[in-house]
C-alpha cells in the first residue's frame, strides 16, 4: 500500500510519514480503524505539496486537528491524513493584543500565553483539548463565548496549493461550524484579545474547570457531546429526559455523568457508536419531536 506514496514523501516531503495507522492512537474516542496514509506537515510548503500530490493523483485527504470531535469508522480511512498538529506551533504576536497563531497550537497553551499576557477572550477553552485550527473550524465554544469571537481572519492553503487569507466576516461562522471553502487547510489564525485582569481571568478559569469537573468529567474515553444543541434546547437534557442515560451498545454507553457524552468503556467500535447514536435520535425524536444532529464528525470506511 505505501509504495504509491513512498516515493514522494521521500524526495519531497519534510515532515514525518507513517503508514497504516490505527486513527485509534489519533482521536480522544480511542476508536477507528486504520487510515492509509498520516502526513505530519511542517510548514506552508509541505501542506502544498502534499496538497498537489494528493490532488493530482486523486487521493482522497483529511485534515487532523487532535482528533477531539472526530468519530473514524471501523474500516479506516483510504487516503492521507493530513495531521495539522505537528507543525504549525507558533505563536507570533504582532501587539499588545493580537497575535498569529499557529493551527497547531494546543488550546491550553494558547490560554497559558493569553493569561500570561492578562489577554482574555478565550478563557472558555479551558478543559477544551484539541487545537486552535479544529476549535477555529468547529467555532468551538462554551458558556456563551465561542471562537468566532476573537478570530480576525484565517490563512489557509487550498486547492492546488494556492494560499489565501479568509477574513472573519467571510468564514460563515454559526454555531459549531464554519464554512471555508471545501479542501482548504488552515494554517494560521490572525486573533484579537482584550486587556484584562490576569487575578479575574484565573477566577473565569477557576469556575469554568469547576463546573466543567461537575458535568463532563465523565471517566473514559469520548469526544465532548455528540449532538449539537437544537434551537432553544440543550440535547443532553433531551436525552437525559427520554431516560438513556447509561444506554449501552457493546462498549460505547451514554455518560451517566453528562447525557450528551458517549464514552468508550473499553474496546467499543465505531459501529457501537453509530448503533447508539441512531437509537438516540430515535428515541428522542418519538419522545420528543427534536430531531438531534451530530456535532463529531464521522468519516472513514465502513
Ligand atoms: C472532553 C471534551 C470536551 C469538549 N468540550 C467542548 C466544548 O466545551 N465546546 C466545544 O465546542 N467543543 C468541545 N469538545 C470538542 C472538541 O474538543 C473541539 O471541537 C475542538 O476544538 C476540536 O479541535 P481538534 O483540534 O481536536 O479538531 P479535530 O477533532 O481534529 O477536527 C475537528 C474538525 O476541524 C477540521 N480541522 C482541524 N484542523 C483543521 C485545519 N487546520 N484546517 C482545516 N480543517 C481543520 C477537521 O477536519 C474536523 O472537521 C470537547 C471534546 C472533548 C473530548
Amino acid at each position: 500500500m505505501g509504495t504509491q506514496y513512498s516515493l514522494f514523501f521521500i524526495q519531497r516531503f519534510k515532515g514525518k510519514v507513517l503508514f497504516n495507522v490505527p486513527m485509534s492512537d489519533h482521536t480522544s474516542f480511542g476508536i477507528g480503524g486504520s487510515a492509509d496514509v498520516m502526513a505530519f506537515p511542517q510548514d506552508d510548503g509541505d501542506l502544498k505539496e502534499l496538497l498537489n500530490f494528493a490532488e493530482s493523483k486523486r487521493f482522497k485527504y483529511y485534515v487532523l486537528g487532535g482528533g477531539s470531535n472526530v468519530l473514524v469508522r471501523d474500516g479506516g480511512f483510504r487516503g492521507i491524513v493530513m495531521n495539522m498538529a505537528d507543525g504549525f506551533g507558533e505563536i507570533t504576536w504582532i501587539d499588545d493584543t493580537r497575535a498569529v497563531v499557529g493551527v497547531g497550537v494546543k488550546l491550553s497553551r494558547l490560554l497559558n500565553e493569553c493569561l500570561k499576557r492578562g489577554l482574555g477572550g478565550v478563557e472558555f477553552v479551558a478543559g477544551i483539548p484539541g487545537t486552535v485550527g479544529g476549535a477555529v473550524i468547529m467555532n468551538a465554544g462554551a458558556y456563551g463565548f465561542e471562537m468566532k469571537n476573537t478570530v480576525e481572519g484565517v490563512e489557509f492553503v487550498g486547492r492546488k496549493g494556492k494560499r489565501g487569507f479568509m477574513p472573519s466576516a467571510e468564514i460563515g461562522f454559526e454555531y459549531r461550524k464554519s464554512d471555508m471553502p471545501k479542501g482548504t487547510v488552515a494554517v494560521r489564525v490572525h486573533m484579537s484579545f482584550t486587556k484584562k485582569d490576569p487575578e479575574e481571568m484565573r477566577e473565569l478559569i477557576e469556575s469554568y474547570r469547576h463546573r466543567r469537573k461537575a458535568t463532563s468529567m465523565v471517566g473514559y474515553p469520548n469526544a465532548g457531546s455528540i449532538f449539537m444543541n437544537p434551537e432553544g434546547r440543550i440535547a443532553g437534557r433531551l436525552i437525559d429526559e427520554a431516560g438513556l442515560k447509561g444506554l449501552r451498545c457493546g462498549d460505547a454507553v451514554v455518560s451517566e455523568v453528562h447525557a450528551n457524552y458517549i464514552i468508550n468503556t473499553g474496546k467499543a467500535t465505531a459501529h457501537d457508536v453509530l448503533s447508539l447514536m441512531a437509537t438516540i435520535r430515535d428515541r428522542v425524536y418519538r419522545s420528543k419531536g427534536v430531531l438531534l444532529e451530530p456535532e463529531i464528525k464521522i468519516i472513514g470506511e465502513v
